[in-house]
């Protein structure tokens, strides 16, 4: 579960482009338009939930997982791969004073979420999302300036990609957000992308991200958008980019 603190640092993490446009669309002539919805600090009370929907919509997302210790949660970063689903590092502790306190513990805090996946899933995630996004300003106060360029760079070079997003539901603006704010948001944010990763919550106060979110992925559909899971291949947006 997230402090307020917590959750005030994810939403202050720009919502939207820096980079501003769409990368060129690298299928010529065809305007497919792709979809990636992202899950981020699950698992949680409300992750079997959201896989119900997702199962029932026939839709394939991505969970950006904590690390978590209750046997029940635990069961479900299985669940999670077992649907098809991509699993993404959010870092074992999400404590933003302690991951972006310097390279080595960014990098320890991954790795020890990792031993867990691998232990209880047998996978290890080769892809990330910082918590608060790559351009958060919390880092800095934690571990410096240019915290953010230093990690990102190390954990690329060590083989790790990492993805921010491009439409935010904003279900992070208040515990629970109204459930219309959440779909006006993910219809206005991602108006003229063909490409999105739409950032949402798994988190045991999201229930109203819950209640949106079927009527999110018909509203997509209807704009015909195809949907897709993140990996080291896929389409990736990122607020920062590692220097060098
Ligand atoms: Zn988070």
């Amino acid at each position: 579960m997230l402090s307020g603190f917590q959750m005030i640092a994810e939403y202050a993490a720009k919502p939207y482009a820096i980079l501003g446009t769409d990368p060129p669309s690298t299928e010529r002539g065809s305007r497919k338009k792709k979809a990636y919805l992202t899950f981020d600090d699950g698992p949680s009370r409300q992750t079997r939930h959201i896989l119900r929907i997702l199962r029932e919509k026939g839709v394939k997302a991505t969970f950006f997982v904590t690390g978590k210790s209750s046997p029940e949660l635990k069961s479900y970063y299985k669940l999670i791969v077992n649907e098809g689903h991509s699993l993404g590092n959010h870092t074992y502790s999400h404590n933003y004073g302690y991951i972006y306190s310097s390279i080595a513990a960014y990098r320890k805090d991954t790795e020890k979420l990792n031993d867990l996946l691998a232990r209880t899933v047998g996978v290890r995630p080769d892809i990330f999302r910082f918590p608060g996004g790559s351009d958060n300003h919390l880092s800095r106060k934690a571990g410096g300036r240019h915290i953010m360029a230093k990690i990102a760079r190390e954990m690329t070079n060590i083989g790790y990609q990492y993805f921010d997003w491009n439409v935010s539901s904003t279900d992070a603006a208040a515990v629970t957000l109204p459930k219309q704010d959440i779909l006006a948001s993910v219809r206005s944010n991602s108006r003229g992308k063909n490409q999105i990763i739409v950032l949402m919550h798994d988190d045991d106060h999201k229930t109203t991200t819950v209640e949106a979110l079927p009527d999110a992925i018909d509203w997509l559909k209807k704009q015909e958008y195809k949907f897709e899971t993140l990996s080291k291949s896929s389409f990736v947006f990122q607020f920062l980019h590692p220097p060098g």
